[in-house]
């Protein structure tokens, strides 16, 4: 891959980086990211994604957006209400980054479509309101060892926590969230409320991780859950231990 001088321009200060460069850049193009959800996470990974350079961008969402969207979900825009959340946000990325690939599907992620869906991203940001497509999600990155990016807002508070399965000692979620949640389909910000801030910090924390774990530099969240009180403004990053139990450890 030979960069242009467009190229070269539009990621100069990235290039410029010693711990990115050309190289890094190139392995920005190179990658492939699945972003499951186009909400209040998925917007800002989206825009965050789409302009450092990341080379396939695919988004997955059922939903068409709703005037409640707006308050949060940033890539959309009060005329774009009633249309398809995917289709509007692939738009939205081709116009902020025509170098990269886009990939918009229509539909929720199941069981029976999540191979499909996800065969041709190296990586995952769960973007998802609800327990039972977080599961779902661990299960196959677990299963076919892909890197899972997962977020959570709600009300004032956010978590943060990556898996990367290609490592042998990787916790996943279900380590930490034994039980299987009674509320396995609610939305929480539907019920709970959330302030639309929480998704900008908490979704550019996500595509902060999805860009280290690509380039491999820094250290990323890789086995540690970050929880963000926006209230009083506290990060902490607990050690998340994979726990001898868990499905994860082959156990049912
Ligand atoms: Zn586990």
């Amino acid at each position: 891959m030979k960069f242009t001088k467009k190229q070269i321009d539009r990621y100069s200060r990235q290039i410029i980086l010693k711990k990115i460069g050309v190289i890094g850049q190139k392995k920005l193009l190179k990658a492939s990211v699945l972003i499951v959800g186009a909400g209040g996470l998925g917007s800002p990974i989206a825009i965050y994604l789409a302009a450092l350079g990341i080379g396939k961008i695919g988004i997955i969402d059922k939903d068409n957006v709703e005037i409640s969207n707006l308050s949060r979900q940033i890539i959309f825009s009060t005329n774009d209400i009633k249309k398809s959340k995917s289709a509007v946000a692939i738009n939205k990325l081709k116009k902020i980054n025509p170098d990269i690939q886009v990939q918009s599907f229509k539909k929720k992620l199941t069981i029976k479509n999540i191979s499909q869906v996800a065969k041709n991203f190296d990586l995952i940001v769960d973007g998802s309101d609800n327990f039972r497509t977080r599961f779902l999600i661990n299960d196959y990155c677990l299963k076919n060892k892909k890197i899972l990016v997962s977020g959570a807002i709600s009300k004032f508070d956010g978590q943060v926590y990556t898996f990367n399965f290609s490592k042998k000692n990787s916790p996943c979620l279900r380590c930490f969230i034994s039980h299987t949640p009674t509320n396995l389909d609610v939305d929480n910000c539907e019920y709970e409320g959330v302030l639309g801030t929480l998704g900008g910090i908490i979704g550019s924390i996500q595509a902060n991780e999805v860009a280290k774990e690509i380039l491999g530099i820094g250290d990323t969240l890789c086995g540690y859950i970050l929880i963000i009180d926006a209230l009083k403004l506290t990060f902490r990053k607990v050690k998340l231990n994979k726990r001898s139990d868990c499905y994860c450890n082959g156990k049912k």
